[in-house]
């Protein structure tokens, strides 16, 4: 009887699961609701307006056949090719000014703004900017990967003569600005008087903002950029300041010279005037106006997009005060007679007018969300309905290049209110809320079941809510994982909210969301997390920090000890101390009491830490030596966690 009944429940149950899955959308479809969402969005902005396109590809000199860049093993790092697909018209499937936006991003080639003056576009996430000097070249933002920097500079000395690289410029401390200099320049040059430059904190930046919370901002950075995402019309339609990252090697020079404050250099006979502008894109940041051309280099202060005062991969929050104010500067300072805006990713502005139209736009897009969220939040809103609130300003209409490819009014504004409040709203019940599994089984339970709420998220998904229909599957789905029904209605609930996004970001979000839950995480294509030249600019300080990271007290017990380690080649010495749950580790130590000092040069650590050595190999070789219990050392490492990159997001 019993046995029956639980047989005839399961049966019930496998029913309502097929039937509630029957009904889903085909994968890759856009509902009617998403059609007419799109639609509305192609009615309501300028998309016949051609002058993004006539400066994307004013100056066309000459292109890298097919768009593809190879490594020396053939494999491709680069493929221009893969967006051919935005030849047609905008699908239904894509935010149609999303889809103007990565057709004007895809555009590639060698470009001259000036005679002098040139770009390379198109050939990975950023630009690389070419200006002529007395004697050769001097690169601004030499790309991600060495191999896409060494292309671009190939083409460039092709149809432009070739000339010795005289100067690199890294405008600020991210990745896709300064990891390609190994293919354009090496430590040789520098012996020869190749001039690096870069903005003040550059190095300490670079190397510190991706390491103490390195794997998870890695993991979320491969949603962001939609990364396990194919290109295409269902998939990946860029990443908002450029189609894709490259799939090249990744490397750093440090700089040889460091730029303060307002100052002016001269370099290989060219005159650069420089801007910092620290706190806002990047922690390291400057602009430059260079006189001879009348032209202005943003950075990434002002690209064809709005951008990110809080970037979903995580990050500090930005200062999009400052960030409005250094906008107001250039424009007070260089506007008058500018001929020409360029940066470090997207297209030029060429125009005195449109050129000052394009920067008051770009500084009071900040300077907007910055004091209208504080407006609001002042008379007494939270971030949600702030954000919800917050309007676009009229001229957002009318002019792309300030619209939401990348940062979005939405979450801006929420970066705000982080900034001044931080996490919490308010709201005391939000003070201690449960965590979500817990939530979620109260949540479905107090809705009636799974039943009655999948019925419901049902509804709601066939009125086109999906932002709703995805809070409620979310729940069932941290309830029980193993609901069927649940997951494939989440999916096609985040499904057509990447179809329905502006933000190219937003969209890869939910894209891979979605892909996570019907395939499970790709399990492959992970963002590489370190490499030698990284890790050999990361201050020994910086660098036993993120070790204290991974120090797991559950392993460590009640054990108190010192460990020393002394690094010969870089004559520093610091001490860990253990115990109380934390291991604090002291620079310029050296304890008395130690259970053991361990002696080693820093790049033996460094290859330990990248995987390329073993401890034990080291000691046994005499790379490490090791006076009192080796066995200390041993067992202190043993305490450090290794971070898993794929664990779950989309699934408890
Ligand atoms: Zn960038």
């Amino acid at each position: 009887m019993r046995i029956s009944f639980c047989v005839a429940l399961a049966a019930t149950a496998l029913a309502t699961a097929l039937a509630n899955s029957q009904d889903l959308p085909p994968v890759g479809v856009a509902t009617e609701a998403t059609r007419s969402a799109n639609a509305e969005i192609a009615a309501a902005l300028p998309l016949g307006d051609r002058r993004d396109f006539e400066n994307a590809t004013r100056g066309l000199l000459a292109q890298i056949p097919g768009g593809v860049i190879r490594a020396a093993d053939g494999r491709i790092v680069w493929d221009a090719g893969a967006y051919g697909f935005l030849d047609a018209a905008a699908p239904a499937t894509v935010n149609p000014s999303l889809w103007r936006h990565t057709q004007l991003d895809r555009i590639h080639g060698l470009f001259e703004l000036k005679p002098g003056l040139y770009q390379l576009r198109g050939y990975d996430t950023a630009v690389m900017t070419l200006i002529r000097s007395k004697t050769g070249w001097i690169v601004v933002d030499p790309l991600l990967s060495a191999e896409t920097a060494r292309a671009a500079l190939a083409l460039a000395n092709q149809h432009l003569g070739q000339r010795p690289v005289r100067a690199v410029i890294f405008t600020h401390s991210h990745a896709d600005h300064f990891g390609g200099v190994r293919g354009i320049a090496s430590e040789a040059d520098i012996s020869g008087g190749l001039r690096i430059i870069a903005p003040q904190g550059f190095t300490q930046e670079a190397v510190a903002e991706n390491l103490l919370a390195g794997n998870a901002m890695a993991r979320r950075a491969a949603f962001q950029f939609g990364q396990t995402l194919k290109p295409g019309p269902t998939g990946q339609v860029g990443v908002g300041i450029g189609t894709a990252l490259s799939k090249g090697v990744i490397g750093l020079i440090e700089p040889t010279e460091i730029v303060n404050g307002r100052s002016q250099l001269i370099i290989d006979g060219v005159e650069f005037r420089f801007i910092n502008a620290p706190g806002t894109e990047a922690p390291a940041e400057f602009m430059f106006y260079l006189p001879k051309f009348h032209a202005l280099c943003a950075a990434e202060l002002a690209t064809g997009t709005m951008h990110n005062l809080l970037t979903l991969r995580g990050a500090q929050i930005r200062d999009g005060l400052a960030w409005s104010r250094y906008l107001d500067e250039v424009l007070e300072k260089y506007g008058a007679g500018l001929e020409v805006v360029f940066a470090s990713h997207s297209w030029p502005t060429f125009g005195a007018g449109p050129a000052r139209e394009f920067l008051t736009h770009q500084r009071d897009i900040y300077r907007y969300i910055h004091d209208q969220t504080l407006r609001l939040a002042n008379l007494g809103f939270t971030p949600d309905e702030i954000a919800e609130q917050l309007a676009e300003p009229g001229f957002l209409k009318e002019d792309f290049s300030t619209r939401g490819y990348y940062g979005t009014l939405s979450h801006n504004s929420k970066a705000v209110y982080q900034r001044y409040f931080g996490w919490w709203d308010g709201v005391p019940a939000h003070l201690h809320a449960l965590p979500p599994e817990d939530a979620a089984r109260k949540y479905v339970e107090f809705m009636g079941g799974p039943e009655q709420l999948l019925t419901k998220a049902r509804a709601s998904f066939d009125q086109g809510d999906y932002r709703w229909s995805a809070e409620v599957l979310n729940h069932l789905m941290f309830a029980d994982p193993a609901n069927v029904p649940a997951r494939d209605w989440l999916a096609a609930s985040y499904e057509q909210l990447g179809f329905q996004a502006e933000s190219a970001i937003w969209r890869n979000y939910y894209l891979v969301a979605a892909q996570e839950l019907r395939h499970g995480p790709a399990g492959k294509g992970a963002v590489q997390l370190g490499n030698a030249d990284f890790l050999r600019a990361v201050p020994t300080a910086m660098l036993f920090d993120s070790l204290s990271v991974r120090f797991n007290p559950a392993k460590a017990g009640t054990a108190h000890y010192v460990i020393n380690f002394e690094f010969p080649d870089r004559e520093e010495t610091i001490c860990v101390i253990v115990g109380d749950d934390v291991a604090v580790p002291r620079m310029g130590c050296r304890a008395e009491n130690a259970a053991a000092t361990a002696r080693m040069n820093r790049v033996t650590l460094d290859e330990i830490l990248l995987g390329s050595a073993k401890f034990a190999d080291r000691v046994a070789d005499g790379s490490i030596q090791i006076t009192g219990d080796p066995a200390a050392v041993r067992a202190h490492l043993a305490l450090l966690d290794e971070f898993p990159y794929w664990f779950n997001v989309v699934t408890p």
